[in-house]
């Protein structure tokens, strides 16, 4: 029940499918490790404990994602630390009661952020909330839920743990004035069922799926919103792909795409899905994959051991996920539907396999799979020091 164990209260905010994916992967590690004896409360503090304008900031962050140049300049201009520590000081005034009342509700043993929005306010206002004696000491942690260049208001210097998932990430914490103590570099937090022990083989994981078990098989695949060019990148793989091949295209959210692709007649065989829930399944059984450079998706491909052709970017926060995966040989990297399809073409045909197990045994061996797990230790350790301290 709510009351029993310790409670984690987990900070994020639904701006795209990663942060939410991020929240939940570790809500079930939790559950997967410790059982009752933590609860894990995800919270959206701005759209469900902020009055207006703030309670509709998930939704201009899907205005400014579809408007780029304003995206930069947005994040950009949010960037030096004078300018955000103003913003967040006027911030904190108007939504200090609205968080405090969530803080004083859940009651949590720990907080952990997984949004670069949920450091310096949150933190502001528990501060407030302490000095007041409303509150006992809570140990705060972030986990930072991208795997190259962070917005700066994801590293605030006061955290007990700041998770990353790459060294370079480390570095610009480093950079920022985080100590190397207050940092962990374990990985991405992915689902648990991305690190299952016993996999099954690609071929029963497709008999499981409904999938021709032979034919080589790409998935193509937009963020949890199923943004990016999905339909004219099916239709230019329908065009250069053979007959035997398998395209999975999973739209996510994205119902209208869906509905649309699954109304048309396909020369090859074309599986449309919406949102699944089972995507280490549907990743595991594909050769390679096609998405935009979500870091969650990267991420989870390279646990499943397969290429990844990179078809556009969010600016800034994903922009150095395009090398990450060139420099690194595990992938691919266009915005145009046509080249898309032949770079699958080619690494799907039968002369190139060896290249294709190649590029599959390097993303293998750059996926984290245990870094959930390794955060969650962390997590716990964290809350057990905090409370033997007191
Ligand atoms: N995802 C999923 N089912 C879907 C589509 C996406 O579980 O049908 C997950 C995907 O596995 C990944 C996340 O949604 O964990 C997308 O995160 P990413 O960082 O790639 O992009 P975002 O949507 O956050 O921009």
């Amino acid at each position: 029940g709510h009351r029993s164990g310790r409670r984690v209260m987990c900070l994020m905010s639904d701006t795209g499918g990663g942060h939410r994916a991020s929240a939940q992967a570790l809500k079930d590690c939790f559950e997967l490790i410790y059982g009752d004896e933590f609860s894990v409360h995800i919270v959206d503090l701005w759209s469900s404990n902020s009055p207006w304008p703030f309670s509709k900031m998930p939704n201009s962050y899907f205005f400014l994602v579809k408007n780029p140049w304003l995206w930069r300049l947005n994040f950009r201009c949010s960037e030096p630390r004078l300018l955000h520590e103003i913003m967040f000081k006027g911030y904190t005034v108007i939504v200090s009661k609205h968080f405090a009342r969530a803080f004083k509700e859940i009651d949590p043993h720990l907080i952990v952020s997984v949004h670069p929005l949920m450091q310096h306010v949150p933190m502001r206002v528990l501060q407030q909330m302490h000095k007041q004696s409303l509150i006992s000491r809570v140990p705060f942690a972030t986990v930072v839920t991208d795997l190259t260049r962070c917005h700066a208001t994801w590293f605030h210097r006061s955290v007990d743990r700041c998770f990353v998932a790459t060294n370079l990430v480390a570095a610009q914490a480093m950079r920022l004035g985080l100590k190397s103590e207050q940092i962990a570099c374990h990985g991405l937090p992915i689902r648990p069922s991305f690190s299952a022990r016993r996999q099954l083989s690609k071929h029963e994981l497709r008999t499981k799926l409904a999938l021709d078990t032979d034919a080589p098989t790409v998935m193509l695949v937009g963020g949890g919103e199923g943004m990016g060019k999905l339909q004219e990148t099916a239709e230019a793989l329908a065009q250069t792909l053979r007959s035997t091949h398998q395209v999975i295209v999973v739209c996510g959210r994205n119902l209208r795409l869906s509905d649309f692709l699954q109304s048309k007649v396909w020369p090859l065989k074309m599986v449309v899905k919406g949102f699944v829930h089972n995507m280490a399944e549907y990743m595991s059984a594909c050769d390679c994959v096609i998405s935009k450079a979500g870091p969650g998706t990267i991420a989870e491909a390279m646990i499943c051991g397969v290429p990844i052709v990179l078809n556009g970017c969010i600016p800034c926060q994903e922009e150095g996920n395009i090398p990450f995966v060139t420099d690194n040989k595990v992938g691919a990297y266009s915005e145009n539907p046509r080249t898309i399809a032949q770079i699958v073409a080619e690494w799907l045909a039968p002369e190139n396999n060896a290249e294709l197990l190649a590029m599959s045994s390097r993303a293998r061996a750059l996926g984290r799979p245990e870094a959930t797990f390794d955060i969650i230790r962390d997590l716990a350790a964290l809350v057990t020091e905090t409370q033997e301290c007191d």
